[in-house]
């Protein structure tokens, strides 16, 4: 792991409401893939939680996170960077729920059917990047003995979770409590970078009243916070999420917010916080977007910008994140982070045999080897993606992303 030394942000720092943008987008196709055919025709009045697609390949509904009038559709790029059909929505602003909000006071008290349910109906799907959905996951999830939570903000630059924290830890420990009873979860843990000690305090201040949930400091080093790595430092095991029989699941933090809001209001996922950082930006800082904002409609509304020679766009972490072509990037359930760096564009070079991959590898992988014999069978399948080879590499391969196709992996 290396550590992070350029986290420019406080956890603490205030998050910006930008929740009263007009024109709304929501694609018609999920970073997974999941494509969805529209239900809903220019014109139509649409309520907060009204189905707008559907897909022949999951139950998930696709559903409107504002109210207001469709106007049509349009072509926007999404954080794989893909560009996709969108069904453009007009918010109106009164917030008009298909469904009414309703409060329930004791979460704990669902049965598992129910819990997979109101996952399914939420459309609750992992915030922390994947964005597979979360009914699926827990379908056939029984014996579960430990539930991890991932509140590291690993991600250099990254601190779009430690906000959502900062701002709402009891319910975020509501909700884990809330998950162990209805899983039958013995122990619980919310993984914290160690020098986060305004997020630790939040969540201490709360935890007495959860006995069977334990904040857990990381140290501040990338990846702290993968599944693999909190499994294996916090319970000092071999973690693999496609085990049947596995009793650990993971979770990234907003998707325990996004549970919490299902849970106690019955809410679709309708928004979220996203770190915009980066030397593109005047102030890195953190927002809470509806699901379908433009950033574009956000740069013309705000002077947020510095001038950079030759800018690149990620979405998602300067590790892991993808450079989207334009700024017509609309914030899906998945996007918790926008980067603006200066493109510098630096020549591959052959290998030179330094090891310095197979030296900062997390999972002890020798990454020169997997990508000079293309071979599988030197573990690729056992790389986490997260990136470090790559940006230590002094040839400048683009080892993770080589790995990935050696794997067969699709581009997300
Ligand atoms: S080989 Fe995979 S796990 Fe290892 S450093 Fe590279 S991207 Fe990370
Ligand atoms: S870090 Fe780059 S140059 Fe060094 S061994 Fe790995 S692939 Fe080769």
């Amino acid at each position: 792991m290396v550590p992070i030394e350029n986290r420019k942000i406080s956890p603490s720092s205030k998050v910006i409401n930008e929740e009263d943008i007009q024109i709304i987008y929501i694609p018609l196709e999920s970073k997974l893939g999941y494509s969805y055919k529209p239900v809903v025709k220019a014109n139509e009045y649409v309520c907060i939680g009204t189905t707008l697609g559907k897909s022949s390949v999951t139950s998930l509904p696709l559903v409107s996170t504002v109210s207001g009038t469709v106007v049509g559709f349009e072509d926007k790029y999404i954080s794989n960077g893909k560009l996709v059909r969108c069904i453009v929505i007009e918010n109106d602003f009164k917030e008009k729920y298909v469904n009414k909000p309703g409060k329930k006071t004791n979460i704990n008290k669902y049965s598992k059917e129910e819990f997979l349910y109101i996952l399914e109906g939420s459309g609750v799907t992992d915030m922390g990047g994947s964005d597979y959905p979360l009914y699926l996951k827990y379908q056939n999830k029984d014996n579960l003995n430990y539930l991890i939570v991932d509140a590291t903000d690993y991600e250099i630059y990254k601190s779009s979770d430690s906000a959502l924290v900062y701002n709402n830890a009891e319910e975020i420990l509501e909700a884990m409590d809330a998950m162990a009873d209805i899983m039958g979860i013995k122990k619980c843990y919310i993984a914290v970078n160690e020098d986060n000690t305004t997020i630790i305090k939040k969540l201490l201040k709360h935890i007495g009243s959860y006995p069977n949930i334990k904040v857990y400091p990381m140290i501040n080093a990338y990846p702290s916070g993968h599944a693999k790595i909190l499994v294996s430092e916090i319970l000092d095991m071999d973690y693999n999420p496609l085990n049947k029989n596995t009793r650990v699941v993971v979770e990234n933090v907003a998707t325990i917010y996004a549970i919490y809001e299902a849970l106690k209001y019955h809410k679709p996922v309708s928004d979220r916080y996203v770190t915009l950082a980066g030397p593109g930006f005047k102030n890195n800082c953190n927002y809470k977007f509806k699901i379908g904002t433009s950033l574009n409609e956000v740069l013309l509304k705000n002077d947020i910008l510095n001038k950079l020679k030759n800018p690149l766009l990620i979405a998602g972490g300067a590790m892991t994140g993808k450079a989207i072509k334009s700024d017509d990037l609309i914030v899906t359930k998945d996007l918790h982070t926008i980067l603006l760096l200066e493109n510098k564009e630096e020549e591959t070079l052959p290998c030179i045999k330094c090891g310095k991959c197979s030296e900062v590898c997390p999972v002890n992988l020798i990454p020169s080897l997997i990508i000079e014999t293309k071979n599988k069978k030197y573990n690729a399948n056992r790389c986490i993606e997260c990136g470090l080879c790559s940006y230590v590499c002094p040839a400048k391969i683009d080892i993770r992303e080589m790995i990935k196709k050696i794997r067969g992996d699709k581009d997300e």
